[in-house]
């Protein structure tokens, strides 16, 4: 049996330290804020329960299996299937209600953006399929291990690099397959959900709407919190003791090994191997040194973050779907706005509006929308590094000070102008509201700049950068969003899942 130290809790250290208290071993989480779930938060007031980060759930298999691990499926935790998945509304007004069904979606596709539109997604998702297929195991469920994983992906079946498509971007792959520009920009959407521009990233994210579309969109009765509640409440069940309001300052290490780590409050805790669940640029930039590790990281571009407004809005809005997103005339705007230097607030962006239609979580004849909009990352004096151009000067985005006396209250200002805009005039009917800026979530999280997603996909060999699950620290495991294989709820609860493969069971 190892003594294990968990750094963090949000779902990817929650589901590590479950996997490996399952398989024997005596695990202390140490989390720095004084509630677990990091990104995955919640926020209550006067019968509104809001999640205020993730609003949208897919591969619900990887639940079903940490669950199934740790000792069977939760009495109180349900997923249900959303359909429509989101309500997609263009500039020009069209609108399209996804669906899950491909036969279904395809049918919602040509009547919305005329015949052949779904023929063409038809295709589209074939191609997908096959990336998906050839990226799962040797990629995804896999702990990375640099070239390797390029040879794995090579050698498993011929024609399976072929169809990842290395080097070629998400953008250029929607060209190829998809003629209608609307159809296009519902593609590049699908970037964004690793933090990516479709212009850098790889054609391998094709696999992300294919997830969606071959496993559902799915929501959690009583809100999303509820999963990252079930998997705290399990790792307690099996013996894993979580302490609140415990940063740790330093991971100890001795002769190659680790062998603790250090507290704020002055404290050590013995540890065996530890997993770190901080945001991996902390994690050796300041808990451990590892330069090799830090010159590594800083070749990749961070993910973008993101703009959270929680309105509490009185009656109820005919048309408002569970999950809608508004498009913008510019979708390529969004994008310099977010990664370019200088970076800055997005002018117009796309709108996101979550408002699920649950009693669990709003009082009656209420809505609670999460209003989302990405959003550059923060650093404070933003891009005021004096190079005039706002860049770093090596090339990476540029970032906004998202403190700025009254940046964050005019932003949200102008967000319900668009909104109304674009025909959800909600101002009126809003009864509070609490915004959540970049700065706040890298308050709250820890996470660099409030990056969402740690470091995104832009560009061919971004993957490949995002550090491993086994560190070059003997002992020293990293789990979470900012390691492989990524963001997103099942992406880091799988990296739990390779975590506790390289650990294994207690002797
Ligand atoms: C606005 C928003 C919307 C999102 N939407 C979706 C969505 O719809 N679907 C989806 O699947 N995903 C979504 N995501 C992404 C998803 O929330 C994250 O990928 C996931 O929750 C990250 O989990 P994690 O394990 O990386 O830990 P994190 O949530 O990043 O938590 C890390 C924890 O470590 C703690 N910590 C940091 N440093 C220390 C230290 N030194 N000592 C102790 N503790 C420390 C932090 O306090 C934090 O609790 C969204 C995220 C945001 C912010």
């Amino acid at each position: 049996m190892s003594r294990v130290v968990v750094v963090g809790a949000g779902l990817g250290g929650l589901a590590a330290a479950a996997r490996l208290a399952a398989l024997g071993h005596s695990v202390t989480v140490c989390e720095a804020s004084h509630e677990v779930g990091g990104k995955l938060g919640l926020h209550e007031r006067d019968g509104f329960r809001f999640d205020t980060g993730p609003s949208l759930l897919t591969m619900p298999q990887v639940f079903r299996d940490l669950f199934e691990a740790t000792g069977g499926w939760p009495p109180d935790l349900s997923f249900v299937p959303l359909d429509p998945l989101a309500r997609y509304r263009w500039a020009d007004g069209t609108r399209l209600d996804a669906s899950s069904d491909l036969d279904e979606h395809c049918a919602r596709l040509d009547a919305a953006l005329g015949d052949g539109a779904g023929d063409d997604w038809r295709a589209f998702t074939a191609r997908a399929e096959r990336i998906w297929d050839a990226s799962r195991g040797p990629f995804l469920e896999s702990a990375l291990s640099g070239p390797g994983t390029l040879g794995r992906l090579a050698l498993r079946q011929p024609g399976d690099l072929a169809a990842i498509g290395p080097g070629r971007s998400l953008r250029s792959l929607g060209r190829r397959y998809l003629r209608d520009p609307r159809l296009r920009t519902y593609l590049d959407r699908y970037a964004t959900y690793t933090g990516s521009d479709p212009r850098r990233a790889p054609a391998a994210l094709a696999a992300v709407p294919y997830v969606e579309q071959a496993y559902g969109g799915w929501y959690v009765p009583g809100g999303l919190r509820r999963l990252g509640e079930a998997v705290h409440e399990r790792g307690l069940e099996r013996g894993v003791e979580v302490r609140l309001g415990t940063r740790v300052t330093r991971i100890e290490r001795a002769g190659g090994r680790i062998h603790g780590v250090r507290l704020e409050d002055g404290g050590t805790l013995p540890a065996d191997l530890v997993v770190a669940n901080a945001d991996a640029s902390t994690v050796y930039g300041l808990l451990v040194d590892s330069p090799s590790s830090v010159r590594r990281l800083a070749r990749a571009t961070p993910s973008l973050s993101g703009f959270v407004m929680l309105l509490a809005v009185r009656g109820r809005t005919p048309g408002l779907a569970h999950h809608n997103v508004l498009f913008p005339t510019d979708y390529d705007a969004e994008f310099d706005a977010v990664f370019g230097a200088p970076a800055k607030p997005v002018e117009d962006p796309t709108l996101y509006v979550s408002a699920p239609d649950d009693p669990a979580v709003r009082p009656d004849g209420c809505e609670g929308w999460f209003v989302l909009v990405n959003a550059p990352r923060h650093r404070a004096g933003g891009d005021g590094s004096g190079r005039g151009d706002g860049s770093q000067g090596d090339g990476s985005p540029g970032a906004v000070d998202w403190r700025a006396p009254g940046l964050a209250d005019t932003y949200a200002e102008h967000l319900l102008d668009l909104l109304a805009a674009r025909g959800l005039p909600v101002r009126d009917r809003v009864l509070w509201r609490e915004v959540i800026t970049p700065a706040d979530l890298e308050e709250r999280t820890g996470s660099v700049g409030g990056a969402i997603y740690g470091t995104s996909s832009n560009g061919a060999t971004a993957a490949f950068l995002r550090p491993a699950n086994r560190s070059p620290v003997r002992g020293l495991f990293l789990v979470g969003g900012s390691s492989h294989p990524g963001g997103g709820l099942p992406l880091v609860t799988l990296s739990a899942q390779i975590v506790a493969g390289l650990v294994g069971p207690a002797d």
